[in-house]
């Protein structure tokens, strides 16, 4: 007991699933269900793709999707967002208590195929749409707020996500996207960088990172602590733990996310 009050006044991510690409998630060869960050005691959900609520009530001890203050979505392909209706269910109490922040691509929100159904809107205390470079206020005193870059990804709107406690960089995650200069120095200063790396080998028609991809972020950016995830079936093949160590460095430590990892932030 005392062990589960300590993890929940900590704050850190835990990967709930770390499949990426369609063929991994239909076949769950990883888990999907995106990520759960916790800062001290606000919770917050991250991408809830398929198996998302499920993940967080296997998880020991279970993470509590009424207990979520906000949901934040880089995009709206499905392995990213299928749980989101059910989430905001969740946090809302069932739709009774209007409450709880999400923030989404305008796209998913306003646009032509929405993906948030119109009678839970009302229910959510905050909805906003990402705007590059915006930072959003995720406490009411300003401690913790999370700023959106935007990302090229398969026609969708898509965002990277910045989140900085009391001014500082805390984390940042490079969601599904095409390797482009001008947003990877919008990552600079991260402690902590948590990158989708769905191919195993660049391919020019994809919008995903490869280990070659990200080879170049971590000598462009220099972060102490790098997390792959989001893994593809050739990263699966080609094993995710070896990739993440020939892209190791003296000061760069990268590391391939499992399915329930956590990442402690607190100091
Ligand atoms: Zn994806
Ligand atoms: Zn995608």
């Amino acid at each position: 007991m005392a062990e589960q009050r300590s993890l929940f006044t900590k704050s850190f991510i835990r990967f709930l699933g770390t499949g990426g690409s369609r063929f991994t998630v239909m076949s769950q060869l990883r888990a999907s269900g995106g990520l759960w960050f916790q800062w001290k005691d606000l919770s917050f959900s991250i991408d809830p793709g398929p198996g998302s609520l499920v993940r967080m009530h296997q998880t020991h001890p279970p993470l509590d999707p009424a207990k979520l203050d906000g949901i934040l979505l880089s995009h709206k392909h499905l392995d990213h967002s299928s749980d989101l209706n059910v989430l905001v269910e969740a946090m809302t109490g069932g739709g009774f208590h209007k409450r709880g922040l999400v923030i989404a691509p305008s796209d998913a929100i306003n646009g032509r195929e929405k993906i948030l159904y119109s009678y839970l809107r009302s229910k959510i205390f905050k909805l906003h749409t990402w705007e590059d470079g915006k930072r959003f206020q995720l406490t009411l005193n300003g401690a913790l707020d999370v700023e959106g870059v935007s990302l090229i990804h398969h026609g969708v709107e898509c965002f990277g996500m910045v989140f900085r406690e009391q001014g500082q960089h805390l984390w940042g995650l490079i969601s599904d996207t095409r390797l482009e200069k001008h947003w990877i120095e919008r990552f600079s200063g991260c402690p902590i960088l948590v990158i989708n790396m769905t191919l195993s080998h660049k391919r020019a028609n994809l919008d995903h990172l490869s280990p070659e991809d990200v080879k170049y972020i971590i000598r462009e950016l220099n972060p102490p602590l790098t997390i792959i995830t989001h893994f593809g079936r050739g990263v699966l093949k080609d094993g995710p733990d070896k990739i993440a160590q020939k892209l190791s460095t003296k000061n760069n430590k990268v590391v391939a996310a499992e399915d329930g990892l956590v990442v402690n932030l607190s100091i």
